[in-house]
């Protein structure tokens, strides 16, 4: 079961016996705060652990305060739910580590095909903008036969590092493959979309490798803006399309889909 409805039902089940106004649980290792009812004057808190393994906070309010028996029966009950929450945490984990890309810790492809469908729908629903952005380093290849395939590693991850930099909170990067990344950039047009895909360029461009000396990498990029009517498919054909383009006209730059 999912760690919020464990959450959810946990609470539903002791509330008759545990009065009690709210409710809030934070797991900082999963980046995650649940907050149910409302936030009032008395609290009490627990850090939940099984076996050493911390596995967050969870604190009761009340606009009163909570007697001794109370506590005790409540402390009882969060032992019952400390095994579920664990399970819930470890499937999470796993979850969420299925959609990230081991070299660059930036979401994967298949985190890109999950999502992607979910941004169209944003879009079109609320008559957003939605653009992408295709990235793919250039002559990547010798920069792995020059400096070897861990300096070319190397050169990867800074280059994810310097993308997710450029880019707001709003905006996902994925690792689409080897050295191929995807952006997409909900609510931003393709004027705004290009702007970005060349300041991008320009940060790669100005990364600075201490060694070995002389390294240096070089981004084509691909933007294209999401039109009425259109599917998610020819969106990110035209993306590709357009990196493709860029490619062919000398690369390190950024090429508009029509
Ligand atoms: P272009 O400018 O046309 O894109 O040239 P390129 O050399 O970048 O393109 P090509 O497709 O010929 O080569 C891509 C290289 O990227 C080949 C592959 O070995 C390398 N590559 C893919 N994934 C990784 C990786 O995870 N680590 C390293 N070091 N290299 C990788
Ligand atoms: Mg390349
Ligand atoms: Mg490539």
């Amino acid at each position: 079961m999912e760690l919020e409805s464990i959450i959810e039902l946990f609470v539903a089940d002791i509330s008759k016996e545990f009065r009690h106004d709210g409710i809030e649980y934070i797991s900082p290792d999963q980046e995650l705060t649940l907050t149910l009812g409302v936030n009032t004057t008395h609290s009490t808190s627990y850090e939940l652990k099984v076996l050493e393994q911390p596995l967050g906070v969870l604190r009761f309010c009340r606009n009163h305060p909570f007697d001794d028996d109370e506590l005790k029966l409540l402390e009882h009950y969060l032992t019952i739910l400390l095994y579920p929450l664990r399970n819930a945490l470890l499937y999470r984990s796993a979850i969420n580590s299925a959609f990230i890309d081991a070299l660059t810790g930036v979401k994967n492809r298949a985190a890109f095909v999950s999502n992607f469908n979910r941004e169209l729908d944003l879009a079109s629903r609320n008559g957003t903008e939605l653009s992408i952005i295709m990235l793919d380093v250039d002559y990547f290849k010798r920069i792995n036969d020059k400096y070897g395939h861990t300096v070319g590693d190397m050169v990867l991850k800074n280059i994810a590092l310097a993308v997710e930099a450029s880019v707001r909170s709003s905006d996902a990067l994925y690792r689409y493959g080897g050295e191929e990344f995807v952006i997409t950039l909900s609510g931003t047009c393709a004027e705004g979309a290009y702007q970005l895909a060349e300041r991008i360029r320009k940060n790669v461009e100005a990364l600075s490798f201490s060694s070995p000396k002389g390294l240096q990498a070089r981004l084509s990029l691909g933007v294209a803006t999401l039109q009425k009517n259109e599917s998610g498919e020819t969106l990110f054909k035209r993306a590709d399309a357009a990196l493709y383009c860029a490619k062919g006209q000398g690369r390190n730059q950024t090429y508009r889909a029509e």
